[in-house]
C-alpha cells in the first residue's frame, strides 16, 4: 500500500512538494483558504503578493517555461523619481539586475501547479489546529476531520507554524527554532492601482519611485497588456483609515492629475494576514539568512517554507528549492 502524507499549506511550497512527491506517496493537502497560493494571489492579472523573478532563479524559470508560461521583462525605461518632504526629482537609475515577470501574474503559476495535481487530494477551508504523534504515525485535526499519515509537512512560514498546536508539544529547542525565523515579507503592505493607460511612460517615466514622504515608499510600473498599473509598497508605520486618499494624492503628485482616474485599487494586506505572517513580523533592514532544517516526532513531521531554504530562501525560488530538498530526503530515506 502507497504511504500516505499529509501536507498542510498550499503555497507554492506545499504545493510543489506534493507535485514531487505525488507519485510515490498517496498526498492529502489542506489549505486553510478558500484557495491555493498562500502569499502568492494575483487579481485581473496583478500581483498583491510576489511579481518578479530573477536570472539566477533557474527552478521558476524551468517551471514557468514547463507551464506554458510566458516570462515578461519589467519595464525600466525612461527616468525614475525621487521624493522627499522638500519636493520630486527625476533621476536616471544605474543599471541593475534585470526582473522579470510572469505574464497573467504569479497567479497563473499556481493554476499551472493544480492542474497537474489531479491525483492529490485537495482540499481547501481546512484549517489544521493540532498535530498529533500517534504510535503508527501522525494526524492533523482540522474543524471537518482527522487526516492520519505516516508523515506530517507543514508548509507554511515558520512562525505560522507554531500558531498549530502540537501533541506532544514540541520540544521548546524546535519552538524557539520556529519562532525565531522572520517570515520574508511578513510586514509587507502592497497596493496596486489600475489605469487605462499607463500615462507615465509618454512622460519619459519609467515608473519607478523612490519616496521618503508618501504613503508608498517605493513605486515600480507593473501594466499589463490591457491596463497601465503601479504597484507601491507601504511605508512601515503607515495605516491610517484614509489610506488610499493619500496613496491617490501621492501618485497625483508624482506622476500629475490623470493619476487621480484610477480604473481599481487593490489591497495586499499580507502583515494583517494571520496565515501569512505573525504579529512579531516587523519590516526587516536585510535579508535574514534562512536555511532552518527542523523536524519533530522521530522524523515524522516536517517544516518547510521558503525560510527553510539555504538559497534563495524568502523568495519564490526558496520555496520551490525547500520542497525539493525535502523531497529528495524522504525518497533517499524511504528507497527500497
Ligand atoms: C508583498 C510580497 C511581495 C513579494 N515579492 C516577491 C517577489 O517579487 N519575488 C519573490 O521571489 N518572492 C516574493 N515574495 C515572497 C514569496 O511570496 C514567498 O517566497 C512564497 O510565496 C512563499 O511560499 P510558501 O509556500 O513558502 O509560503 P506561503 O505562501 O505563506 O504558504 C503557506 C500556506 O499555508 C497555509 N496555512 C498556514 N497555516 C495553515 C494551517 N494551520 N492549516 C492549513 N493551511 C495553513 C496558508 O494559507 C498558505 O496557503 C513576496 C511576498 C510578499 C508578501
Amino acid at each position: 500500500m502507497q504511504r500516505h502524507i499529509v501536507i498542510v499549506g498550499a503555497g507554492l511550497c506545499g504545493l510543489y512538494a506534493a507535485y514531487l512527491l505525488r507519485e510515490k506517496y498517496r498526498i492529502t493537502l489542506l489549505e486553510a483558504r478558500e484557495r491555493a497560493g498562500g502569499r502568492i494571489l494575483s487579481r485581473n492579472g496583478h500581483d498583491l503578493g510576489p511579481s518578479w523573478v530573477w536570472p539566477h532563479h533557474r527552478n521558476m524559470l524551468a517551471l514557468v517555461r514547463a507551464s506554458g508560461l510566458e516570462i515578461i521583462p519589467q519595464y525600466s525605461q525612461g527616468e525614475a523619481l525621487y521624493e522627499t518632504p522638500q519636493g520630486v526629482q527625476r533621476f536616471l537609475p544605474p543599471p541593475s539586475m534585470p526582473t522579470a515577470r510572469i505574464k497573467g501574474g504569479v497567479g497563473s503559476l499556481v493554476d499551472a501547479l493544480l492542474s497537474r495535481l489531479h491525483d492529490v487530494e485537495l482540499r481547501y477551508e481546512e484549517k489544521v489546529t493540532q498535530i498529533i504523534q500517534g504510535s503508527e504515525g501522525v494526524s492533523a485535526v482540522t474543524g471537518r476531520g482527522t487526516y492520519r499519515a505516516d508523515r506530517v509537512i507543514v508548509a507554511a512560514a515558520p512562525r505560522v507554524a507554531t500558531r498549530i498546536g502540537y501533541t506532544p508539544p514540541l520540544a521548546p529547542m524546535t519552538e524557539g527554532a520556529l519562532n525565531a525565523v522572520p517570515t520574508w515579507m511578513g510586514h509587507a503592505r502592497k497596493y496596486v492601482v489600475a489605469y487605462a493607460e499607463p500615462f507615465w511612460r509618454a512622460k519619459g517615466l519609467s515608473g519607478f519611485v523612490f519616496s521618503h514622504s508618501g504613503p508608498l515608499a517605493e513605486i515600480h510600473d507593473v501594466s499589463t497588456e490591457e491596463e497601465g498599473a503601479l504597484f507601491g509598497f507601504v511605508r512601515q508605520g503607515v495605516d491610517t483609515q484614509e489610506i488610499e486618499e493619500a496613496v491617490i494624492a501621492q501618485l497625483v503628485r508624482l506622476f500629475g492629475e490623470e493619476a487621480r482616474h484610477y480604473r481599481k485599487i487593490y489591497d495586499g494586506h499580507w502583515r494583517r494576514d494571520p496565515l501569512a505572517s505573525a504579529p512579531e513580523d516587523a519590516a526587516l533592514m536585510t535579508h535574514p539568512e534562512y536555511g532552518h532544517d527542523t523536524e519533530a516526532y522521530d522524523g515524522r513531521l516536517h517544516f518547510i517554507s521558503t525560510e527553510a531554504s539555504h538559497i534563495e530562501g524568502g523568495y519564490l525560488e526558496g520555496a520551490l528549492l525547500a520542497a525539493r530538498d525535502l523531497a529528495q530526503k524522504l525518497w533517499y530515506c524511504e528507497r527500497e
